[in-house]
């Protein structure tokens, strides 16, 4: 199957093995900081040459100087490779700057034979890759490139019409039944070269000197690294995948599998989940939990054949929306003061863990773009610069999603009540009361809507509104008004243009 995949994919460069005996090979690693699973090194490790791991730091393309989360991930997961391959007798070279400089120059400092990656999809990462594979061509270095990353490429699937998919279920319904190729083990031995090429110090890059009040929450929530994606996999598996499909909804309970951050750097990869999931032979509740692995199938899709969907509107009579410019708001609702205790607790995940839960996810972008009629685009940068799963595909498709802005969108009447959501999936107020401690001594009863305690429970809490915590930001039913009238004139009936 994988040969099959191999063949289909878009031709690139010069695609024939090393051919200058004695070289080496550089291994370029991206978003697959793994040594299990990994086609292009087991490919390296097998071609008889000597193996020369590199990672190069391109702020220029990801990982850019405010992405606190990213950066903080980043640094432990290199951290991480490294030592897995010192333990293999091989060395992470480490090298700064724009990529389609940085690995033609190092090829010609190497004379490498070859350069073999692991695709990326993101329209903009993979015609830097085309751009780079010219370039080392030209140098006579041949380049191998793989899929390490995807279950399904983004030109693998097309719909009965011949054209990309538009929505999910119709994707999930072709992608479900597919047979995924089993995962590969990692290199038994990687031969080094004679010498080892120059590399920076990864404390030189100082990726984890942003926002440090930050980083001593995440550095107690997470721990990036191959070693800890395997782990928490099967942690999950063990624990939690029986009881996925109801649980996954409540922010209170460990429900899900918190694997996104790993799967985003690559430390894990979904062919390795998919064969742990048959291994578990969980039934219906691994078949929910591959539905949701495909979202991230399907988001890379959507961004692969619709590049736009990073920063404009998939249904452009959105461009009209009258987007609300508010710094205030924009505020409260980002440090989790918006007197809405579900969307307040999950902004302070955020903030605590650089994780927040899904639901959780979909109820703070709905009031965002809705209660306070903020463009999506401000949502997804507030969640790129701190979320160490932060991801372009699954971000701007989640944003948009919610926004009612997407493609496969849910319609711009259905406003999350935000009260609702609380009662409906935290009834025990387990969620509110963990983020927000000032509310813990209220009742379920009123948790879920403070402003609507009377004076003697609020007393009894020792909680005074307006003081310990905050009134509502603005009235939902206010609000609700407001965002449904602003699209029926803007955007279902625009306003004709004038005359001349
Ligand atoms: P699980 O429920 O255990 O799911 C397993 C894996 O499936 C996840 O790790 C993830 O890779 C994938 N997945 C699950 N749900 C989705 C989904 N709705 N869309 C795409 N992939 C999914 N996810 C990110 O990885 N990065 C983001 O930047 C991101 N931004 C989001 C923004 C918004 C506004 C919304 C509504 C969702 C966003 N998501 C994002 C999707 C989803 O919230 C997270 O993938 C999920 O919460 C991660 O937790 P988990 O690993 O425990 O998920």
């Amino acid at each position: 199957t994988r040969r099959r995949q191999e063949q289909r994919m878009p031709a690139r460069g010069v695609q024939s093995g090393p051919t200058k005996p004695g070289s080496a090979v550089l291994v370029w690693f991206r978003r697959d900081l793994r040594l299990a699973d990994n086609p292009a090194l087991r490919w390296a490790a097998r071609s008889g040459l000597a193996v020369l791991p590199v990672y190069i730091l391109d702020e220029s393309a990801c990982e850019e100087p405010e992405d606190f989360a990213t950066r903080w991930w980043l640094h432990g997961s290199l951290d991480s490779l490294a030592s897995s391959l010192a333990k293999k007798g091989s060395r992470l070279t480490l090298r700064r700057g724009r990529a389609e400089r940085v690995l033609p120059a190092l090829v010609r400092e190497t004379r490498a034979a070859a350069v073999a990656w692991n695709r990326r999809y993101e329209p903009q990462l993979h015609e830097t890759d085309s751009e780079i594979s010219t370039l080392c061509a030209a140098q006579g270095c041949s380049v191998k490139e793989f899929n390490a990353g995807a279950l399904v490429e983004p030109w693998d699937v097309n719909s009965l019409s011949g054209k990309p998919y538009h929505v999910f279920t119709a994707f999930w319904r072709q992608c479900r039944k597919r047979c995924f190729a089993a995962p590969l083990g990692p290199p038994r031995v990687m031969p080094p070269p004679s010498s080892w090429p120059a590399s920076d110090a990864l404390p030189s890059w100082k990726l984890r000197s942003g926002a440090p009040e930050f980083a001593a929450g995440l550095a107690t929530a997470w721990r990036p690294g191959e070693s800890a994606a395997g782990a928490r996999l099967s942690g999950f598996i063990d624990q939690a995948l029986a009881a996925y499909a109801q649980a996954r909804n409540y922010p209170g309970s460990a429900g899900t599998s918190r694997l996104s951050p790993h799967l985003r750097f690559g430390e894990i990869g979904p062919r390795q989940v998919v064969a742990a999931l048959t291994n578990a032979d969980s039934g219906a509740a691994s078949d929910a939990f591959l539905r949701q692995l495909m979202w991230r199938e399907f988001c890379r899709h959507l961004l692969f054949h619709n590049p736009q969907l990073r920063a404009q509107n998939l249904r452009t009579p959105f461009d009209r929306m009258p987007w609300r410019k508010n710094a205030e708001d924009l505020h409260c609702w980002g440090h989790g003061t918006t007197g809405y205790p579900l969307v307040d607790a999950g902004m302070r995940e955020l903030k605590s863990t650089g994780w927040m839960h899904n639901r959780a996810r979909m109820v703070v972008a709905s009031f965002l773009t809705k209660h306070l009629l903020t463009d999506w685009r401000a949502g997804a940068a507030w969640f790129k610069r701190y979320l160490v799963d932060a991801d372009t595909a699954n971000n701007c498709a989640g944003w948009q999603w919610t926004a009612g802005t997407g493609v496969d969108a849910a319609p711009y009447f259905r406003v999350f009540n935000p009260v609702l959501q609380s009662r409906r999936y935290d009834p025990r107020g387990i969620y509110l009361r963990k983020w927000i401690p000032e509310l813990t001594g209220l009742p379920d009863a009123h948790i879920h809507a403070p402003w609507m305690a009377p004076a003697s429970v609020a007393q009894r809490a020792g909680l005074v509104l307006g003081k310990d915590y905050p009134l509502p930001v603005v009235d939902h039913l206010f609000a609700r008004k407001r965002a449904l009238e602003a699209y029926a004139s803007h955007v279902r009936n625009p306003p004709e243009a004038s005359p001349g």
